[in-house]
């Protein structure tokens, strides 16, 4: 019998029969992401709609030792929701209520398929927003599966920033509670923050309380033009230093640039370009920090720094910049590429960017960096004719190389899905490589968890 058919027989009966299905039209809407990976077909999706449902369904894979991939808004760009090994998709779209809005508490709780955009529509009826500031629209679990980061974690930290218990499957089908809804807890092992950025392969997360953030009363922008990106990071560095607080501090180069400007009313010099964003309790006391923000600028020898960017063209500009990688792979369709997500450092990121441009300027590879500067966090996107694909590689391992070589992080956001796996002996010693392998025979033993992420799937399996 093939194992679709198995897997129809097990859930049969245990399952209202609207909770399954193997209809090639559904599988394969539950493939792949949006990364350059190939995707897989499952072989079953199931849409569980209670965490008792879910519960039932990794308990029985379990005793079927039948692989599980949690599955979010599928936006992944490292592979992480792609099933792999087949088995069952479990795809969280039904479980997408918000539970409860503690709004003297800046808190909320939902289930784990809330969409990030339809939680913040909701929100706004209390002026509070939930921060991570994706492009996508992700799903709340996926979002802290992957321990996402966005243009706005400068200010408010990344996911893992902003949660503050969960309520979680584990392989076994046992449901456990971590944390509480105090925002300081140090009742022992932080098992929060153990599945947060776990990528789906300790635990299922089917609930989360959320740490959320009141809208800002007065928001200013920023942009500044300089010559070189080597410029343009050092300023990011003197911003950070003078303690100026922005909201958003990006950085792209000419390249990136030149895509950001296909968007209509956007017309910027292209030039390497610093985007910035302040906020605070009143426009008097951003007027003070603009002022200070556009003296670092100059003292790394902008060429214009403009200030006092209205609400309207702020957003349109935002949305432009998290829509960017969206337009860059529409442009280069039919090309390969691959994307860096390294982070470094802040006072490493101008030799991290200047080695990028470098690297790139030596090769004959259409590429850019687009960086959350702020957080030192530097996405280098290549693209490859098919016969340039060892040159493209060869760039982005030594960029991978040069970031761990600056005391830095092979993946500062995206997580390591299925193409970071190789990399994770690189970036850490063996004792802790080996401890994360016992962790994840512990709580996985039949390694029917999103089988093959984040560590390399012969070593962890039982
Ligand atoms: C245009 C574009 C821009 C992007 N910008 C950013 C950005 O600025 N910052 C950033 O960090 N990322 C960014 N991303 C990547 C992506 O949006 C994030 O990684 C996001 O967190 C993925 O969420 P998702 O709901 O799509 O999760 P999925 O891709 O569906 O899943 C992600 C991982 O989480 C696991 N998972 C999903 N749900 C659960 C659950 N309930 N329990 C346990 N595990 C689960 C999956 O198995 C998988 O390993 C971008 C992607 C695109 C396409």
């Amino acid at each position: 019998m093939m194992l679709c058919e198995a897997l129809l027989t097990v859930f049969e009966g245990v399952l209202p029969p609207d909770r399954y299905t193997a209809e090639p039209a559904a599988l394969k809407q539950n493939t792949g992401d949006a990364s350059h990976h190939h995707p897989a077909l499952p072989d079953l999706v199931v849409y569980p709609e209670s965490t008792a449902e879910v519960s039932l369904i990794v308990r029985t894979c379990n005793e079927q030792k039948i692989p599980i991939v949690a599955r979010g808004a599928g936006t992944s760009i490292e592979g992480n929701p792609i099933p792999t090994a087949g088995g069952v998709v479990l795809n969280f779209d039904r479980m997408n209520r918000v539970l409860a809005v503690y709004p003297d508490d800046l808190q909320v709780v939902v289930q784990a398929g809330v969409r990030h955009h339809d939680l913040n529509d909701q929100l706004a009826a209390d002026n509070l927003f939930y921060v991570p500031m994706l492009g996508p629209n992700a799903a709340v679990g996926g979002i802290l599966a992957n321990n996402a980061a966005g243009y706005r974690t400068v200010r408010y930290g990344a996911a893992k920033d902003n949660v503050l218990a969960l309520e979680v499957v584990l392989a076994n089908g046992d449901i456990m509670r971590t944390g509480s809804r105090a925002i300081k807890q140090s009742a022992g092992y932080d098992l929060t923050h153990l599945i947060v950025g776990s990528e789906g392969t300790l635990g299922i997360i089917t609930e989360a309380t959320l740490q959320l953030h009141p809208k800002p009363a007065a928001v200013s922008a920023a942009i500044a033009g300089f010559t070189t990106v080597e410029e343009a990071a050092d300023a990011v560095v003197a911003i950070k230093a003078a303690d100026l607080a922005p909201t958003a501090l990006e950085l792209l180069d000419v390249s990136a640039m030149q895509y950001l400007s296909l968007t209509d009313g956007i017309d910027f010099p292209i030039q390497p370009t610093l985007l910035m964003e302040f906020s605070g309790a009143t426009e008097a006391m951003l007027q003070d920090r603009l002022a200070h923000v556009k003296q670092c600028c100059d003292d790394n020898e902008a060429t214009y720094v403009q200030t006092g960017i209205g609400e309207l063209f702020r957003d349109h500009l935002w949305r432009t910049r998290v829509t960017i990688f969206d337009v860059m792979r529409r442009e280069n369709e039919g090309l390969g590429y691959y994307a860096t997500d390294s982070a470094v450092p802040v006072s490493q990121l101008p030799t991290l960017i200047r080695f990028a441009a470098d690297l790139l300027a030596q090769s004959e590879l259409e590429g850019n960096i687009v960086s959350h500067a702020g957080d030192g966090n530097v996405h280098v996107s290549i693209f490859y004719r098919p016969y340039q694909q060892a040159d493209a590689f060869v760039v982005y391992e030594k960029l991978i190389d040069k970031s761990l070589a600056l005391n830095g992080t092979i993946t500062g956001e995206h997580g390591v899905g299925i193409g970071k796996v190789k990399y994770m002996s690189r970036e850490h010693d063996p004792v802790a490589l080996n401890l994360m392998k016992t962790l994840k025979r512990t709580l996985d033993p039949h390694n029917i968890l999103n089988p093959g992420k984040v560590l390399p799937m012969d070593e962890s399996a039982a």
